[in-house]
């Protein structure tokens, strides 16, 4: 049986390296879905605006095809494994994804565009499907999680005089700032990095800007890190 695309993401995130590892985590994120004929059609999103957030299941496009049974989750450091069923990696049979996001807007020009707030997917995303979030069918208290209990650890994040003028400078400075700080606080970096000391510089693309970083470990390589943008 195969899926038909039912619309694209055009997304604030352009690559794939950065983007926080969930939906949430980054409550500044940005994203337009564009459904697709026959899918466009406004019966299609009749009664969607009542919700505020929605499901959205996708392909992880940017994927291989191939997948293994055992996967190592970033979480666990990208050396223990459990079960391709046991993760939400991206390396999966059928590549489908499922990121609960918050629906900002519905806007009709004429063919309906979803705005959507706080997702985790790169740009061109290909969208198969839509459902609206149910708190009381979705959400369940006291639920266990594995080897994922909590969100995940947060560093500091600074930013630099020129990182901050830059900002100022730009209508959208506030909420981009917000994005940096939400984005880089997750530590992009490959869970390899993580314990050792690092003194490389990165990079994360955020709408048109390329935000270059690096991260510095106070009390020489034991105690806390700050994140620190250029
Ligand atoms: N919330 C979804 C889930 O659980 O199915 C996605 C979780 S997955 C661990 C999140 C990561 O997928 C992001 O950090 C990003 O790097 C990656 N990603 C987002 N969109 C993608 C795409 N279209 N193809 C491949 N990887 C993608």
């Amino acid at each position: 049986m195969a899926l038909d695309i039912i619309g694209t993401i055009e997304s604030c995130y352009p690559d794939k390296f950065g983007i926080p590892r969930q939906p949430g985590l980054a409550p500044s994120a940005t994203a337009v879905l564009r459904l697709k004929a026959p899918f466009d059609h406004p019966d299609c999103v009749r009664g969607l605006e009542q919700f505020s957030h929605l499901w959205i299941s996708f392909i992880f496009h940017q994927s291989p095809e191939r997948w293994t049974p055992l996967v190592r989750p970033p979480r666990l450091g990208g050396n223990a494994r459990v079960g391709v069923f046991a993760s939400r990696s991206t390396h999966r049979p059928n590549r489908l994804g499922l990121s609960l996001v918050e629906l900002a807007g519905i806007e009709y020009d004429p063919a309906p565009t979803l705005l959507l707030r706080g997702h985790d997917l790169v740009d061109a995303t290909p969208v198969v499907d839509i459902k609206p979030y149910l708190p009381w069918a979705d959400s369940v208290e006291n639920a266990s999680a594995g080897f994922a209990p909590e969100p995940p650890p947060q560093l500091d994040v600074r930013l630099s005089d020129d990182c901050q003028r830059t900002l100022s400078e730009r209508p959208d400075g506030a909420s981009l700032g917000a994005l940096i700080r939400q984005v880089l606080s997750q530590d992009p970096r490959p869970a390899y990095r993580r314990d050792k000391r690092d003194d490389r510089g990165y990079g994360v693309r955020l709408h048109d800007l390329d935000v270059r970083f690096h991260v510095e470990t106070d009390n020489h390589g034991h105690g806390h890190e700050s994140v620190i943008v250029v």
